[in-house]
């Protein structure tokens, strides 16, 4: 299963990722990305996987990685 990873002490808060990914990302007041399921490394559902390697691709902070991706 492929997962998303945010790490948080790269991310600056801008919330680029949170309109690239809003069906798993919301954002904080102050523009951090949380995930919508509640958990650190959200799973990323299989028809996203694209939406979320664009949005991993986008972040200016290198701040997101997927893991366990296996295509
Ligand atoms: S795009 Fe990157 S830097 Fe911007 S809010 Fe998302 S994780 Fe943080």
């Amino acid at each position: 299963m492929t997962r998303l990873h945010i790490d948080w002490t790269l991310c600056d808060g801008r919330g680029l990722c949170t309109e690239l990914l809003e069906e798993m990302l919301a954002e904080d007041d102050w523009g951090f990305p949380l995930a919508r399921d509640g958990s650190a490394e959200p799973a990323v559902p299989a028809p996203l996987e694209n939406a979320a390697a664009h949005a991993v691709s986008r972040c200016p902070m290198l701040a997101l990685r997927l893991v366990g991706r296996t295509s």
